[in-house]
């Protein structure tokens, strides 16, 4: 009995946001048989079908933007947006090493080069002094991740860009509805990309959405989400640089649920908030842990629920700590965070080719991506950064209490208490 006792098993709901609602949105496309109407050449079916037109609206309305481009996925938005900014083959864009790999990949597309510059402790977001240092004469742009569902630095990095005329493209993937001193995350920078995997807050299975408040910017997206190069003759382009196109449709079905689960956002943020500010209040007495960070005039929407171990106060290895939470049955508990500069594609800088393309082989300047570039990331992921994984669970009070208990009997086992 006692053995029984002594650990209970915690097993959270799955994250799911679906219900009737989404299954009658999807329904009502099938039964109308139109999947996809986008037609990849000019004409009035250039920009999609009748969900895709009405999902980029309603988009456009809840983020207070004026254009709203549907993706198949965030990493084709990234990859949309940093064509048609123009990069050229060489350029160099600065960007986080803490976000997912695409948000630097899409820089690679383009034959442009990614430049990784530390982050800040506070809320692991890019360092705007860190930018700065990592600034040359190729410098074109920045992808700026509001990463775990907190705003970067905002001001300062787009003060940065203006007086250095970089754009600014905004990775908002882990922070829809996020707010920024009144304004949404995503919206205020340059090009702001948005995920819709079914691992984010609201999801259509896979997509992704682009805003920006540039029409120019706006019709290169879509020129480049639809076959480009066959569309500009049609269309009277005469400026093709980076027109090259690809199929970054989104279809019908995931557009008419997007719909719906948009509507759902506001509700889902406030929920995904309680339960983590009602977690933030019950781990508070737990000395050597710091808890998330949420800077003046911002919102944390949680993607991720990430902590830093005080390992001097503590006296304990971080791993010993992870083990002794998930013996307590805690799922969704992980340590460290991968540094992207430190994977093997830009280790060998091997990605077109077997010959170092676009490296060497473009007018590029030799970039570095040894360990020792991004300091404070890199001490994080060694050392003292652990995070709960909250958008993996449809998680309740009682939950919440489960986790802070399995922390409270961790922390008394080690006599930390
Ligand atoms: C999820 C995610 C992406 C990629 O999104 P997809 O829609 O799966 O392509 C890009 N950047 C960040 C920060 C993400 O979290």
């Amino acid at each position: 009995m006692t053995l029984l006792s002594k650990t209970f098993s915690a097993s959270f709901a799955p994250y799911n946001t679906f219900g009737e609602e989404e299954v009658q949105a999807g329904l009502a496309v099938l039964k109308k048989g139109m999947l996809s109407q986008f037609i990849g050449a000019w004409h009035p079916s250039f920009y999609g079908g009748e969900q895709v037109l009405a999902f980029e609206e309603a988009w456009q309305t809840a983020f207070q933007v004026p254009y709203a481009i549907s993706m198949n996925s965030a990493t084709s938005g990234l990859i949309a947006a940093l064509g048609a900014i123009g990069l050229e083959p060489g350029e160099e864009v600065i960007v986080s090493p803490w976000t997912m790999s695409a948000s630097a990949t899409a820089i690679l597309v383009w034959n442009g080069i990614p430049v990784f510059a530390d982050i800040q402790e506070r809320t692991f977001n890019l360092d705007p002094q860190a930018i700065e240092k990592n600034l040359s004469s190729k410098t074109r742009a920045i992808v700026v991740p509001d990463i775990f569902g907190h705003a970067a630095d905002l001001k300062a990095i787009l003060s940065l860009a203006q007086k250095h005329q970089l754009v600014v493209i905004e990775d908002a993937s882990q922070a829809p509805g996020a707010l920024y001193y009144g304004q949404y995350v995503g919206t205020l920078a340059d090009i702001g990309v948005f995920s819709l995997n079914y691992h984010k807050h609201i999801h259509t299975g896979e997509g992704g959405m682009c805003v920006t408040r540039n029409p120019e910017y706006a019709e290169r997206m879509q020129l480049i989400r639809n076959h480009a190069e066959a569309v500009a003759p049609g269309k009277g382009i005469q400026d093709l640089h980076n027109l090259i196109g690809f199929n970054f449709r989104l279809g019908e079905i995931e557009a008419a649920i997007g719909k719906v689960q948009l509507q759902k956002l506001p509700h889902v943020l406030q929920e995904r908030i309680r339960l983590a500010d009602l977690l933030i209040s019950r781990l508070q007495a737990l000395p050597g842990l710091r808890l998330p960070i949420i800077e003046e005039k911002c919102t944390h929407v949680f993607y991720v629920f990430p902590l830093i171990l005080d390992l001097e106060r503590l006296s304990l290895p971080r791993k010993t700590i992870v083990e002794a939470l998930k013996q307590e049955r805690i799922p969704g508990i992980v340590e460290g965070y991968a540094n992207l500069h430190l994977l093997p594609m830009y280790q060998k800088k091997i990605a077109y080719g077997k010959n170092h393309f676009p490296w060497i082989g473009t007018q590029a300047r030799s970039v570095c991506y040894d360990k020792g570039i991004c300091p404070v990331a890199e001490k994080l992921h060694d050392e003292s950064y652990m995070s709960f994984l909250i958008s993996l669970f449809q998680l309740t009070e009682k939950d919440v209490d489960l986790i802070a208990k399995a922390f409270f009997t961790v922390w008394e086992r080690f006599h930390l208490l």
